[in-house]
């Protein structure tokens, strides 16, 4: 085609001779030049593609974001422009997953759920500095049963479990050490789920080269790559996530950030039809769902019941593409954080009752204490 032909054979240059071609070298060879120079974050092309397209401020129906974080000593104007910000996106209520515990969850609990009892709630965290002290997990329980009683509407366990943590001899911990065995089962007593943030993307384990989907993510943020020599592989650390679901049939998990097999369903369905005791949210792998929208919306179809709606950081610009993919058909629409995805969204057009479930009726379901009053019925 024309980019392999030599110049000299341009009809243009036989025609207006030398001095025509030193002006078309410049034109040819000038204009990739500058474009070769120019870097993957550089490169933001505008679509031209021209589709029907519904932008959406707010949630069909009032949601609940089961994965926020929120510190725990913001005053009342602070809660009263979060509410603000809450009402603008039809976020009916927050889950505050950095409840920590103790003396820290009662002032969040009474920052946040005492100012507005509908629109908070918090789930208790797990001290693993202790990790080493005698007896710790029947300890860490009789905790997490004073924090439930002291307010606390679930556990949420952060992803050094597993991953960075380690005991006095160096050892790593695995999210499956018997140790945390009594944690587990006492919130299966205490009637309230674990969400539980396991591993990282499977790419941030691959080797960093132009074949890995979050090469652009790893450049940015070189910290995020654990490769082989200093980490577990990917499959290591989340087969003992899988393994505690397996052990402790009586408590209910919530696998965040569908378990990081957005980009494989198919298995996430099968961890799901296996473990009924499994749940799963969609904070922060948006981006996965938007890019097989025909294939996700027959999994959310398949398991409508497993599903819950969370976003992880609270930047309330950021939801209306959740909304968008969940709600709409639109195609080829930005998604808001290039790193993570340099591909478009394609919206899902999630039927009505599934919908209702994703935003709320699920979470309703294994979450307790919810007031339904502002959720449709
Ligand atoms: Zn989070």
């Amino acid at each position: 085609m024309p980019i392999s032909r030599p110049l000299g054979s341009s009809p243009t240059l036989r025609r207006f001779g030398p001095s025509a071609s030193i002006v078309a070298l410049t034109l040819v060879v000038g204009l990739p030049r500058a474009c070769a120079q120019m870097t993957v974050e550089e490169y933001t092309p505008r679509s031209t593609l021209k589709v029907p397209t519904h932008e959406i401020s707010r949630a069909r129906y009032p949601f609940i974001d089961v994965h926020n974080h929120q510190r725990l000593n913001l005053d009342s104007q602070a809660v009263a422009q979060l509410v603000s910000d809450m009402d603008a996106l039809n976020m009916g209520l927050m889950v505050n997953l950095s409840g920590r515990s103790g003396a820290d969850l009662r002032q969040g609990i009474a920052s946040l759920r005492d100012r507005y009892p509908t629109r908070f709630l918090l789930f208790a965290n797990v001290d693993f500095s202790k990790i080493d002290e005698p007896d710790f997990g029947t300890r860490a329980a009789i905790q997490l049963e004073a924090d439930v009683r002291a307010g606390a509407q679930g556990l949420k366990i952060f992803k050094n479990l597993g991953l960075t943590l380690r005991d006095k001899s160096g050892t790593r911990v695995p999210t499956d050490d018997p140790r945390l065995d009594p944690i587990w089962d006492k919130a299966g007593a205490l009637g309230i789920p674990v969400l539980i943030h396991t591993g990282e993307p499977a790419s941030f384990f691959e080797p960093h080269d132009k074949f890995n989907e979050r090469w652009l993510e790893l450049k940015q943020i070189p910290s995020r790559a654990r490769p082989p020599n200093r980490y577990p592989s990917w499959e290591q650390i989340m087969g003992e996530q899988h393994h505690v679901f397996e052990k402790h049939p009586e408590t209910n998990f919530i696998a965040a950030h569908l378990d990081w097999m957005g980009g494989d369903l198919d298995r996430l369905g099968q961890l799901l039809d296996r473990l009924p005791n499994v749940y799963t949210e969609i904070g922060a792998v948006l981006a996965e769902l938007g890019r097989q929208p025909r294939h996700a919306r027959a999994w959310f179809i398949r398991h409508q019941d497993r599903v819950l709606f969370g976003k992880d950081s609270w930047a309330p610009e950021e939801y209306p593409v959740y909304f968008r993919v969940l709600e709409t058909e639109d195609e080829y629409f930005d998604y808001y954080r290039k790193r993570h995805a340099f591909w478009k969204m394609y919206g899902l057009g999630l039927p009505d009752t599934v919908l209702r479930k994703l935003y709320y009726e699920n979470a309703m379901r294994i979450i307790p204490g919810i007031d339904p009053t502002p959720f449709p019925q």
